[in-house]
């Protein structure tokens, strides 16, 4: 049975119009232009074209967006000194610290220093326990996301198996914190797995819903899904000059009933909620 395609693409256009309405309204209600920074340190290339098409998608949804470009011998000191000075400034709403960083500086040290109400990747510790009792600030922009996108396609979550491969704090642990809440497109029973997971396959076989993210190209085999399940693919692994998802897409499509492509699945959708958080950080600037 050939897999509904998951179509992120479309979906995330969907979004981006919905939050220009709506940054629309807050503009013409308070004056007040959301403003996203994004900070980028060192030339890496992958990361200069995710900056670009967070930059663009902005301007898409009528945010501002603003880029700080910082040299690869940036100190933590100095990159600290640029978060500060953001931090205080009433005319950035949301600050976006582009990973990875250079190893001369601690990622951690970055982003506990940008204060909770502008962290718009839902990383700070405030954020993500928020995010653990159930009462979110941000959302997490890739799970929420995929979340999403379980919503758009309208498949039942509540008392299903979902299954989570990897357990990263950007992806793995935030997807299974919202897929486990109470409430809408959520209420599944989350099994977590990672690289010292025993008798992984047969864990992953049982999933009626497989969240993939574990950075490795194809590692999901169409003999690994159980006939139905719906599987979202997170990764992002170049083959070549292509880029490949951590499922084996062509196999899979024929055992699954629906399939995020990748490119086209998830990443716009992480784009997409990245802004619709930076529209809450402004608005939470007024009440
Ligand atoms: P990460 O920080 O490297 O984490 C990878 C996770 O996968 C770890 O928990 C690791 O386990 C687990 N893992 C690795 N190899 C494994 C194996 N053979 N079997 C079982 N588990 C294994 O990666 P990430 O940041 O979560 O990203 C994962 C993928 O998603 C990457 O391809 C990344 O590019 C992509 N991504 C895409 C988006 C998007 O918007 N589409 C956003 C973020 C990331 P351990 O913890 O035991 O090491």
């Amino acid at each position: 049975m050939p897999a509904t395609l998951i179509d992120g693409k479309a979906t995330a256009a969907r979004m981006t119009a919905e939050i220009a309405e709506d940054a629309a309204a807050f503009q013409h209600a308070t004056g007040i232009v959301p403003h996203l920074v994004a900070v980028l340190v060192g030339d890496d290339p992958a990361s200069a074209v995710y900056v670009r098409n967070k930059q663009r998608a902005c301007e898409k949804a009528g945010l501002k967006s603003t880029l700080h470009r910082l040299p690869a011998e940036t100190t933590e000191i100095q990159l600290l000194e640029l978060v500060e000075q953001l931090n205080a400034d009433a005319a950035v709403h949301g600050i976006l610290v582009q990973l990875p960083l250079p190893k001369h500086i601690r990622e951690q040290v970055i982003l506990d220093a940008v204060i909770p109400g502008k962290d718009v990747d839902c990383f700070h510790p405030h954020n993500v326990g928020l995010l653990v009792q159930g009462r979110p600030r941000f959302l997490p922009c890739t799970p929420a996301g995929c979340q999403r996108l379980l919503a758009e396609y309208k498949i039942e979550t509540a008392g299903a198996q979902a299954v989570v491969l990897g357990r990263s704090e950007i992806v793995g642990k935030p997807m299974a914190m919202l897929l486990i809440q109470r409430g809408a497109v959520a209420d599944a029973t989350v099994t977590i797995c990672h690289s010292r997971t025993r008798e992984l396959a047969s864990i992953v076989r049982q999933a009626d819903i497989l969240i993939a993210a574990i950075g490795k190209a194809r590692f999901v085999t169409a003999d690994m899904v159980k006939p139905g399940a719906v599987v979202i693919d997170v990764g992002i692994n170049r083959e070549g000059d292509k880029l490949v998802g951590d499922v084996d897409f062509e196999p899979v499509s024929q055992v699954a009933s629906a399939i995020t492509p990748v490119p086209g699945g998830v990443g716009p959708m992480t784009i997409a909620t990245l802004l619709r958080n930076t529209l809450t950080a402004a608005q939470l600037t007024v009440g």
